[in-house]
């Protein structure tokens, strides 16, 4: 069911500036760049943007996805992350509502990045997963106090069993398969939606990321065993999941 119109207005016009800001932390945190004073420029002739080229989505198409300066491509990545931001609170505003729904659609925007970052780059940035650490304990404790201890045992155990698993793989396979990104994610996942749920946001990431690793066999890409899987984008996705209908049960 919709929410009633105030509370989800503000997210869904936020949204696709919200977005705009989110895909300049997917580009920028990874290379180790400034997110806040340098100003946006296009990223082949340096050329600072101006006001109407930073405005979300209809920018891109009014230049028809070029830099108005040089003429290179402006990276899909920008209009991509600032609709994606958009489908964050529409879908947010059908599930959830009320002041849950700020929370939600805040969260969603944290894990969207997350996993851009992940298909672009393998990297996790901890500038984002460690504050969904302390923010989902938070809210847990906000919403029922008695709950904060399977939250943080959540937290706790998600980090130890990406860690295990970790070495786990590093011992068989003989070298890295894992980061400490993903146990950092899977920490905040813990955090959010406490022991009961980790395992099934690792269940739903282990399947999307092997979804996507086939879709890029299915595109001709080269894939063999040691093609990284990105796990954080679909521990991510999954987390947004189990935060909006739960844990998976069996049987049920
Ligand atoms: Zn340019």
């Amino acid at each position: 069911m919709l929410s009633p119109p105030l509370d989800w207005v503000l997210p869904l016009i936020a949204a696709p500036f919200i977005g705009s800001f989110l895909s300049v932390l997917v580009v920028r945190l990874p290379k180790g760049e400034d997110i806040v004073v340098a100003p946006s420029h296009c990223r082949h002739c340096e050329r600072q943007l101006t006001p109407l080229e930073l405005v979300p989505l209809f920018s891109w198409v009014a230049q028809g996805g070029k830099c108005r300066g040089c003429g290179a491509a402006v990276d899909r990545l920008y209009p991509a992350i600032e609709l994606a931001a958009l489908v964050v609170a529409v879908w947010a505003s059908f599930v959830v509502r009320g002041d849950v729904l700020l929370i939600t659609v805040v969260l969603g925007w944290a894990l969207l990045a997350l996993a851009a970052m992940d298909l672009r780059d393998l990297i996790l940035a901890d500038a984002l997963t460690l504050p969904l650490i302390p923010a989902g304990l938070t809210v847990a404790w906000w919403t029922d106090a008695t709950l904060l201890p399977w939250h943080i045992l959540g937290a706790a155990a998600g980090f130890a069993l990406m860690v295990a698993a970790g070495w786990s793989y590093k011992a068989l396979r003989g070298r890295e398969g894992l980061g400490f990104g993903d146990a950092k994610l899977m920490a905040a996942s813990g955090a959010w939606v406490g022991i009961e749920g980790i395992g099934s946001v690792l269940l739903y990431g282990a399947v999307l990321g092997l979804i996507v690793v086939l879709l890029l066999r299915l595109t001709g890409r080269n894939v063999d065993a040691a093609t990284p899987i990105p796990l954080g984008a679909g521990i991510a996705a999954g987390l947004w999941l189990v935060w909006l209908y739960g844990p998976v049960v069996v049987g049920a």
